[in-house]
């Protein structure tokens, strides 16, 4: 069967019909993961305490501080740096998150998506029954998190809306979907369609070419590159090592696959280079979700970058120890997309040992900040989760994990990206107000 992330939510429900606020849709998580019957009960006395309906408190700025803070006396740990009076009072909550905001304010989404094209998905026309899957689990999370139709609501306009209008994001690194063999001979999302998201927002926005798949031909693959570089100026590259040709993947340190690939990206000055690494979902096989084939494409393309999206979880160690035992390593990076959306509310144990281990082992300056959004809706319940998590005591102690000072959370969220993508001046020139986004 699929992967369905809502596996791990099973009680989750939607608290109205109407659109959903980032604050819904965060403690709607926290109240449909495992922990949620314990959880409930407090947001009921904090809804009481700040003279609210449960509904409504359930889409304040405090009904998630109560959630957050429910799972501190739950658990007995401080996973959330998240007072009393954030949880009860809505003003108090307000004040607060704009006081976080301005220590970590530039914030770079290395990982969002849309999922939609002009000929749209139709099953037996254009789109194959494990293409489907894809689709339908992607149609799935956008409507549990609040876009009423699904993936028809991933266009370009509401990548805008939800992401650089409707979030604290500054800068949203656009990621393409391939396996053309699921979609009528054609990119999932084909290159010129994506490129749309680049010509609307050209100064708030990174586009990431995808779709490579060497097992369709080194020749093309190449030529493909060649022709995103010239014609579509990509940023970098996010690809997948699992495809859907009939040999269902392949490795970045094959050296007739991949290699002539890393080649060219050297001469057409192509530097980052991303993986979908972690995850084994839909239709694809999870050997290849693992990062081991990192180890030795970093050594031999010392001066390219690569990037496990997704941080490799579950198999997050696996990309650690690459780092951890070979500590001179400098051209290898995670990326939180999922990941942490999907630990943070109901595993936050597991999402504790993810980040430290990331940090303790790749280092502050290799952890990077990403969201899968649109797939997850708007992302600032995210960005507030985030800026409230924290690595608890006995965890920083046992494991030696960094903890997440502010400091880290700002690398974290957008002065790594900055370095690595070269938006070192927009990281400075952190503007008073993020500039909005022209309606359409
Ligand atoms: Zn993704």
């Amino acid at each position: 069967m699929e992967f369905n992330v809502f596996e791990y939510f099973k009680d989750y429900k939607r608290g109205t019909s109407g659109p959903m606020t980032p604050q819904e849709q965060g403690t709607a998580l926290f109240l449909g993961g495992h922990l949620g019957e314990r959880i409930s009960p407090h947001i009921d006395a904090c809804a009481a305490k700040a003279g609210m309906s449960r509904r409504g408190f359930i889409g304040s700025a405090s009904g998630f501080a109560a959630a957050m803070l429910a799972v501190n006396k739950v658990t007995g740990m401080k996973f959330f740096d998240v007072s009393e009076a954030e949880a009860v009072e809505p003003a108090a909550a307000k004040e607060i998150n704009s006081v976080r905001k301005t220590a970590t304010d530039f914030i770079v989404d290395q990982h969002t998506h849309i999922c939609i094209r002009k000929d749209g998905y139709i099953p037996g026309v254009n789109t194959t029954e494990k293409g489907m899957w894809f689709v339908n689990l992607l149609d799935d999370l956008g409507k549990a998190m609040g876009l009423e139709n699904g993936t028809k609501d991933m266009t370009v306009e509401n990548f805008g809306k939800l992401i650089l209008d409707g979030s604290d994001t500054r800068v949203a690194i656009f990621n393409p979907f391939g396996f053309r063999e699921d979609y009528g001979g054609k990119d999932m999302v084909p290159i010129e369609e994506q490129a749309e998201v680049k010509q609307r927002w050209p100064d708030r926005t990174l586009m990431l070419g995808g779709g490579l798949t060497p097992n369709q031909g080194v020749g093309v693959t190449l030529d493909r590159l060649q022709m995103f570089v010239e014609d579509y100026k990509i940023s970098g590259l996010k690809l997948y090592t699992f495809d859907s040709t009939p040999a269902r993947g392949w490795w970045f340190d094959d050296q007739k696959l991949a290699y002539p690939i890393w080649e060219k990206c050297r001469k057409l000055g192509i530097k980052n280079i991303g993986c979908h690494k972690g995850i084994p979902f839909g239709q694809f096989m999870a050997r290849y979700a693992h990062a081991e084939d990192f180890d030795a494409v970093c050594d031999d393309f010392l001066d390219l970058n690569f990037i496990a999206f997704h941080s490799g979880w579950p198999y997050q160690s696996e990309l650690a120890a690459m780092k951890g035992f070979k500590p001179q390593r400098k051209n290898m990076y995670s990326e939180l997309g999922s990941t942490f959306a999907a630990t943070v509310t109901n595993r936050p144990l597991e999402c504790a040992h993810i980040l430290g281990t990331l940090l303790r082992d790749l280092g502050t300056d290799y952890v990077m900040w990403g969201t899968d959004s649109a797939l997850w809706g708007n992302p600032q319940w995210q960005i507030d989760a985030f800026r409230k998590f924290r690595i608890p005591d006995q965890l920083v102690e046992g494991h030696g994990y960094p903890q997440l000072t502010d400091e880290v959370k700002a690398k974290v969220f957008g002065l790594n990206a900055a370095r690595l993508w070269n938006l070192k001046s927009m990281a400075e020139a952190v503007p008073e107000e993020k500039p909005r986004i022209v309606a359409v």
